[in-house]
């Protein structure tokens, strides 16, 4: 157990990443107070079941007043509103940050609501499951993945080091990212990967020659964890494709030449071209294991995965 990095963290939206944040705080001791609010009265009355915050509040103003960390923890897209309606009832000195998985859109979003006497400073941490709401959090869930810091121009360095040092008492590494390379980096690791399971998973729908029952049956080889990872929030993968556009379109653009290249391949009968491709990733896999980032097992350590 440290001791509290702040006296009083607010959590505005109360879903997987939010509910997840609360049980690490309170397993490492870091926060004297933790008020949470959730847009609608069958979450908050959940979180008040579960004992999820110290208090749950009835508005995002009760919930961040006073609070010396505030974290947006909705949806992209719901971002901006939600920093313009609580903007007015922030404390002095107060950080803002949030966990959207994209960052650019959010700033442009929240910044221009903030106060002058509060600091933001933007975040993404890389860990999630397919599952959303209040009782899916858990503690763990940071151990050991990444979060993103991307803090806006002419920040002070005490409130980033702050939050760094919250995040890593939560359990994850940070790293300080500006907001353009973060959005490629996640178009690239997570965004892209998630259209194309979405696809993947949509396509086997479509066949109807094979049915539901040998899709199910035989799903073990790769497909199982596409359907996984389609699984996600519908309305968090939306606002992620309709915000992080650009980033997004680029590395599809990439993956379609590719796949070209490898259809062509296939057609032709290349299949020096197919080995030396297939040993490439192959050893990209390697990597991720040897960063501890995965582990070897047979469900490729699927309990939280990166976002
Ligand atoms: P979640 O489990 O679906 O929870 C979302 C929360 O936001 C709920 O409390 C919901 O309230 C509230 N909310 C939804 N729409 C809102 C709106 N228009 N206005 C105000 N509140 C709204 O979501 P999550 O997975 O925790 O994701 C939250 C954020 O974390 C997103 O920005 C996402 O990009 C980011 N993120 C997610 C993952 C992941 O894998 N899930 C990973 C990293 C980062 P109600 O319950 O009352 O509807």
């Amino acid at each position: 157990m440290s001791a509290p990095i702040y006296d009083r963290v607010a959590l505005i939206g109360l879903g997987l990443i939010a509910s997840s944040m609360f049980w690490a705080i309170k397993r490492a001791g870091v926060a004297a107070e933790v008020t949470g609010y959730a847009r609608s009265a069958e979450t908050r009355a959940t979180a008040r079941e579960i004992g999820l915050c110290d208090r749950v509040c009835d508005s995002a103003v009760d919930a961040a007043k006073d609070a010396d960390l505030i974290v947006l923890c909705v949806p992209v897209g719901a971002m901006g509103a939600v920093a313009e309606e609580i903007a007015p009832a922030l404390k002095n000195g107060a950080t803002v940050t949030d966990v959207g998985s994209v960052k650019r859109h959010v700033i442009s979003a929240v910044a221009p609501h903030l106060p002058d006497h509060v600091h933001f400073v933007p975040g993404h941490p890389m860990a999630g499951t397919e599952h959303s709401g209040p009782t899916s959090g858990f503690a763990e869930l940071f151990d050991n993945r990444w979060c993103l810091l991307v803090p806006v121009e002419n920040t002070p360095s005490d409130p980033v080091d702050r939050l760094s040092r919250f995040w890593r008492a939560l359990g994850a590494n940070v790293e300080v990212m500006e907001p353009d390379h973060h959005d490629l980096v996640c178009a690239v690791t997570s965004h892209a990967p998630h259209l194309i399971a979405y696809t993947m998973v949509g396509v086997a729908d479509d066949l109807r020659r094979v049915t539901d029952s040998e899709v199910v049956k035989f799903s073990a080889a790769g497909f199982r964890d596409f359907t996984r990872i389609a699984a996600s929030d519908p309305t968090m993968w939306r606002d992620v494709f309709l915000t992080n556009k650009d980033a997004t379109l680029e590395i599809l653009g990439r993956f379609t030449e590719e796949l070209f290249a490898l259809q062509r391949a296939i057609r032709t009968g290349d299949g020096d071209h197919l080995f030396d491709y297939f040993t490439r990733t192959r050893s990209i896999r390697r990597g991720i294991i040897e960063a501890g980032q995965d582990t070897d097992a047979p469900d490729f350590g699927r309990g939280a995965t990166q976002r």
